[in-house]
């Protein structure tokens, strides 16, 4: 195969075209996006079919790993095409790896290599059950691999062509009763495969650091949005602020906050109006995230820690860090309608956070009760679907509008 070829990022067959031979050198693996392919070995001189793929099923991946030939042919049944995902595209994952995670990967490899050439050498029926094990669970794992390469690759595609929408969860000012401000939570809906959590995409962008031009790109849409609704009468500038969040790897990286700013400035934006929101994540060090928060500060942005409680920010975290608001998960809210110790704690929480001169946000309040109560505590702001769901621009538009966007709150 040529080198372009094996840049090349899909692939056509016609039917019948073979795509690679068994004994071919091996350097890329292939998802088949339509069409099929029939999988067939040569046992002694006679071809044997071992199987016939379907679209979503993915080929030849252990030539992503290392260059031992093809072990199978594959041909095309009826007109395919084909996802490639170049050995790079591993590699550099692999190399990155932990040393024993490596060697592991290599023994695993190995073991593989010898299962499969028994079940090869011996007809197919002969492998030892500890090989064939070694087959399927190495097999699963570069699968699974293969699998987020494959939506790495689409979210790369999908930030280029605009298929995230940052959507605006409401957020009410417990004293005042009004909408206060929006936080911009970002939807992917991908073509083929409908709406993908935020759950597995935003961990996708944070592992492989893809975060960083979606973050810009989430960045930007809210300030662009934010300037937008401080067009409704009664939220203008520092009437309505937007919160956005920011994970680990914006922070590492050195450019991130200086085009936050250079964002804010082109839509003429109060910086006040901004509230980063961060998670203590093991993966940054409290020190260098301290350093980041006085750099927000400085440059007159606001930093909410968020999750409060849930482990990846706890009580240290709040004063080591020198956040201006703290949002209280949701875990906290759930039990508070049918567990009374559950309200003692929250009470606990917030008095701590007061005594701390924190500003506090309560997530996930879902019923008009919880916002009475956490309204008493002195809570500053409440966001959860009693408020409102994420909604589309156009919807947020309208919420603020509405002269009495709450009235269904009893
Ligand atoms: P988060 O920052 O804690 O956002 C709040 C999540 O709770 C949102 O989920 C929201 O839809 C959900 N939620 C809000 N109110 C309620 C409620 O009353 N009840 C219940 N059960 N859930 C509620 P979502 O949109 O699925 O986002 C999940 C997480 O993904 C977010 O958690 C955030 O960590 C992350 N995320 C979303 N967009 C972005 C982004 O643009 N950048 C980064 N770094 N992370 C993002
Ligand atoms: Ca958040
Ligand atoms: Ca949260």
């Amino acid at each position: 195969m040529s080198n372009h070829q094996l840049h090349r990022s899909t692939r056509t067959l016609a039917d019948g075209e073979i795509l690679f031979r068994e004994g071919d050198e091996a350097d890329c693996a292939y998802i088949i996006e339509e069409g099929g392919l029939q999988i067939s070995t040569n046992s002694e001189g006679t071809p044997v079919i071992l199987t016939q793929l379907k679209p979503g099923d993915i080929v030849g991946e252990m030539g992503v790993i290392d260059s031992a030939p093809r072990t199978a042919t594959a041909t095309a049944a009826g007109p395919t095409h084909l996802m490639v995902v170049t050995r790079d595209q591993l590699t550099d994952r692999i190399s990155q790896a932990d040393p024993i995670l490596k060697l592991l990967v290599k023994i695993l490899l190995d073991r593989y290599r010898s299962g499969l050439n028994k079940v090869k050498g011996e007809g197919g029926l002969l492998a030892g059950p500890d090989e064939l094990i070694a087959e399927d669970v190495v097999g699963e794992y570069i699968r699974h691999g293969i699998d987020k390469i494959r939506l790495e690759s689409e979210l790369k595609k999908a930030l280029k062509e605009q298929q995230l929408k940052v959507f605006y969860q409401p957020l009410l000012g417990c004293e005042t009763g009004k909408i206060a401000g929006f936080e911009a939570l970002t939807r992917w809906e991908h073509p083929k495969r409908g709406p993908i959590s935020p759950a597995l995409f935003i961990t996708l962008a944070e592992e492989t650091g893809l975060i960083v031009p979606v973050g810009l790109y989430v960045f930007d849409s809210a300030c662009r949005q934010l300037a937008a609704f401080q067009q409704a009468p009664g939220y203008g500038a520092g009437a309505l602020f937007m919160s956005i969040n920011v994970s680990a790897k914006q922070i590492a990286d050195k450019d991130f906050i200086t085009q936050a700013a250079e964002i804010t400035d082109r839509y003429q934006l109060n910086r006040s109006d901004i509230k980063l929101e961060i998670t203590e994540s093991l993966a940054v060090d409290m020190e260098a995230t301290d350093v980041w928060i006085d750099r927000a500060h400085e440059l007159g942005f606001q930093v909410s820690l968020d999750d409060f409680g849930t482990g990846y920010s706890s009580l240290a975290t709040l004063y080591q860090l020198d956040v201006d608001y703290a949002k209280i998960d949701q875990a906290f809210v759930r039990p508070l309608d049918t567990e009374p110790r559950s309200r003692e704690l929250l009470r606990g929480i917030v008095a701590l956070m007061r005594a701390l001169k924190l500003k506090i946000v309560v997530e996930g309040v879902e019923t008009a009760s919880e916002l009475e109560y956490i309204t008493a505590l002195g809570c500053h702001l409440a966001q959860g679907y009693l408020i409102g769901k994420s909604l589309s621009p156009e919807d947020a538009g309208e919420l603020l509008r509405n002269p009495d966007p709450l009235t269904f709150i009893g």
